[in-house]
């Protein structure tokens, strides 16, 4: 592929005022280094790769107004005088890669994370633990002055404009509704009324800052709540806003609250295109959408379609900084794409931990994690071709050491090619050709179907052990029985299946499995209107918040997924994943135990204790997925040789191991050696 090849993506966009210099926004994300003033050295050194990788426009996380707007305590705020000088590190840092940035206003309203939030009427989101305070109609004036002087002062620090964050349920969407605005006053009582907070900030703003300075609005255009916005509602704010002033309005799919995954891996690419291709119709400024948007024929599909004007990517520029420039130069298979997993970015920032990247560990690590070129080339052998081995021997080799990589299966991937083989994970396929090509552009000698000797691996400086994991064997009466699997047999070497199958082990491979088992056919992920019955999301937009009854497909197996643990199955999943994969299991009639004492296995079946009552669960198959030990058998040998060894991934700790620890491992040796 050529640069030709995207002219929708790379055509520039007229603003009036400026020019962007293609169609690519990068969307708002918060890194967690927003909330520091230490921390915006690093936050410059972020948007400054990006910026170098040629992304038309860039929106930071979301910065409060006020004190009452914060997310969290202490979170990122820009209302002080002295709050300017931190952020205009970041516009100079952006500006002198030649890059553009605006600063999302973010007023969080009864999403805050304190007591101190405020919200158009006293009601509690059900993702919080604080009430919030209703404001009063001066409170309301006073928040939209906040607004208006972190626009101003946002100018004052350097940004070229700003987005008002309007959707995703905070403050202004509370605003919208009468599913949080009970109010009976100017700003309440009818979608006119409700509307009015939004509109007033978009127009004092615009008065403010002056024709010249880009503003985006971030427009909820599917809520995916009860009592949501109906679509008439959203089209005349959407015409509001646009007279008011805004220069782009950004799509917002989907309240934090709402039941409906929106942004993870089994949601299918472009899903929500249909809603922005819809406002098209309805106004002239540039629309941008967005969500699950992470190669460039998809983005140049939806803007050559014209069902939008830009495409807005987040967790790819994440994922990859040159993302634009790869693109441009007709590389879109060296893009390290992003796999929707969620772990290192959402996840972490959930956990109050700085966001990276699984498939990128130098993400919001810019200045720390170097790969610098070597001054003493080496030869090094890695073996184990699973996300450990990967990562190490492509970073090697970047740095400019001669690197072997060993693998006794046929192909790369280790484990990463059973995840891939689940419903939803199909975009695992991708991180899997990103290391393809980078293997072959780095120079690494791969060695597929061998087990290096120790003869062979004594040649080398030293060897770096990715060997991976073994699963654990049950320890149990009948564990040899022929109705017995691994998840390797399952997913690995496709073994028949019963009907009705027990799983033992309910951590993230149990849930995985489940899926599999489950699933009748080929995944909706990659089918949007199957998709969108699976979830009850309705294209029609019959009812307010763009819902309609959830009409799953029937389940393919009778499935009981087991673990020792009391308490229900999928607790330990991670933060904003692991929700969906219980709420799919559920909706296919999954039962999932937890306090279950495994006794035997034989001819009935599996024998259990839960409660204090045996009972015997006829099933066809028992798998299990039962976690991982180290499989450490090679680099025990090597060390007992003498030989230089460094042990990484699942064959260093199988506890907790993901492919975001292998990845982080591999990557930061590699940058070290
Ligand atoms: P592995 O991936 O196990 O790779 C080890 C490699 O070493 C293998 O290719 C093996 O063939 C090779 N090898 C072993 N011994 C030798 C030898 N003597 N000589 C040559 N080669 C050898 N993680 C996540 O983070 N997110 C997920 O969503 C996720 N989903 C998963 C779903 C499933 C179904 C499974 C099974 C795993 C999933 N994981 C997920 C876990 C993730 O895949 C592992 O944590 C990761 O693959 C571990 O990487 P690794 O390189 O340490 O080992
Ligand atoms: P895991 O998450 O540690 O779960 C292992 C399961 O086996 C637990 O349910 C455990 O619960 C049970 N178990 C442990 N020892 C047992 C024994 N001796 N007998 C019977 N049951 C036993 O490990 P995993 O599911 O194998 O996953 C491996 C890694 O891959 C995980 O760390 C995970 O992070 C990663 N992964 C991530 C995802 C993702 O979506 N992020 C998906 C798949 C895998 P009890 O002890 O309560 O029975
Ligand atoms: Fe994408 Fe996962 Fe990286 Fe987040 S951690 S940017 S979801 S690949």
């Amino acid at each position: 592929m050529n640069a030709t090849s995207y002219p929708s993506l790379l055509r520039p966009l007229d603003l009036g005022f400026c020019t962007l210099p293609n169609r690519v926004l990068m969307g708002s994300m918060h890194t967690g280094l927003e909330d520091r003033a230490r921390d915006y050295e690093r936050l410059a050194a972020f948007f400054a790769e990006r910026a170098r990788g040629g992304v038309g426009l860039m929106v930071t996380g979301g910065i409060a107004p006020s004190i009452e707007g914060w997310l969290k305590p202490f979170g990122g705020r820009l209302s002080m005088p002295w709050h300017v000088a931190r952020h205009r590190r970041l516009t100079r840092a952006v500006h002198a890669e030649g890059g553009r940035i605006c600063m999302q206003i973010l007023h969080a309203g009864r999403y805050g994370y304190h007591p101190l939030s405020v919200a158009p009427s006293r009601l509690k989101s059900p993702i919080t633990p604080f009430t919030p305070r209703a404001l009063s109609a001066r409170g309301i004036e006073r928040t939209i002055r906040d607004f208006v002087h972190c626009a101003v002062r946002s100018r004052e620090a350097g940004y070229d404009g700003v987005e008002v964050m309007g959707s995703e349920g905070y403050l202004i969407n509370q605003f919208l509704t009468e599913r949080t605005n009970r109010r009976s006053d100017a700003w309440g009582g009818d979608a006119e009324r409700r509307m009015r907070f939004a509109v007033e900030i978009v127009r004092r703003i615009r008065e403010a800052v002056g024709s010249d300075f880009i503003l985006i609005y971030r427009l909820s255009m599917l809520d995916l709540v009860e009592k949501g916005q109906t679509w008439d509602d959203i089209v005349r704010l959407a015409r509001a806003v646009e007279t008011a002033g805004a220069t782009l309005i950004n799509t917002g799919i989907g309240w934090h609250e709402a039941r409906v995954p929106t942004i993870v891996t089994s949601v299918p690419r472009a899903a929500f295109e249909w809603v922005t291709a819809r406002m098209k119709r309805e106004v002239a400024i540039p629309l941008i959408t967005t969500n699950r948007i992470n190669l460039p024929d998809v983005a140049e599909r939806i803007l050559a379609a014209g069902d939008a004007d830009m495409v807005s990517m987040a967790r790819p520029l994440l994922a990859d900084p040159d993302w634009v420039a790869k693109a441009r130069h007709g590389k879109a298979e060296a893009i390290n794409t992003c796999i929707a997993c969620n772990q290192a970015c959402l996840d972490h920032v959930f956990e109050n931990r700085t966001a990276s990247c699984l498939v990128n560990p130098r993400a919001c690590h810019e200045t720390s994690l170097r790969i610098e070129i070597t001054e003493s080339p080496r030869s090094f052998a890695v073996v184990g071709a699973g996300p450990a081995g990967l990562a190490c021997a492509v970073t090697l080799a970047e740095r400019g050491h001669a690197v072997t990589l060993f693998d006794r299966a046929a192909q790369i991937g280790g484990q990463f090619n059973l995840a891939r083989r689940i419903p939803g994970k199909e975009e695992f396929n991708e991180t899997l050709r990103y290391f393809r090509y980078r293997l072959g552009d780095t120079g690494v000698d791969v060695r597929l179907g061998c087990e290096p000797d120790m003869d062979t691996l004594r040649g080398y400086e030293a060897v770096i052990v990715a060997t991976g994991v073994k699963p654990r064997a049950l320890a149990l009466p009948g564990a040899d029985h022929p109705r017995v699997l691994g998840y390797f047999d399952v997913l690995g070497h496709d073994a028949p299946v019963g009907r009705r199958v027990a799983i033992i082990g309910a951590g993230g491979i149990g849930f995985d499995v489940a899926e599999f088992l489950v699933q009748p056919g080929p995944s909706p992920s990659t089918d949007v209107k199957r998709w969108n019955e699976e979830w009850g999301v309705d294209e029609a937009y019959c009812a307010a918040g763009g819902l309609k009854p959830r009409r799953p497909e029937p389940p393919a197996r009778e499935i009981w997924l087991l673990q020792r643990s009391e308490g229900r199955p999928g607790r330990r999943l991670n933060k904003t994943t692991g929700w969906v994969h219980r709420a799919t299991l559920k909706e296919k009639g999954v039962h999932m135990l937890g306090g279950v004492t495994y006794l035997s296995i034989d001819d009935a079946g599996l024998h259990v204790r839960i409660d204090g009552a045996e009972r015997v669960l006829d099933v066809d198959h028992v798998v299990v997925c039962a976690g991982q030990e180290p499989n450490r058998s090679l680099a025990d040998a090597l060390q007992a040789e003498g030989i230089t060894t460094h042990v990484i991934g699942g064959a260093d700790v199988a506890a907790e191991l993901d492919a975001k620890r292998a990845i982080d491992q591999g990557t930061r040796l590699a940058a070290t050696l």
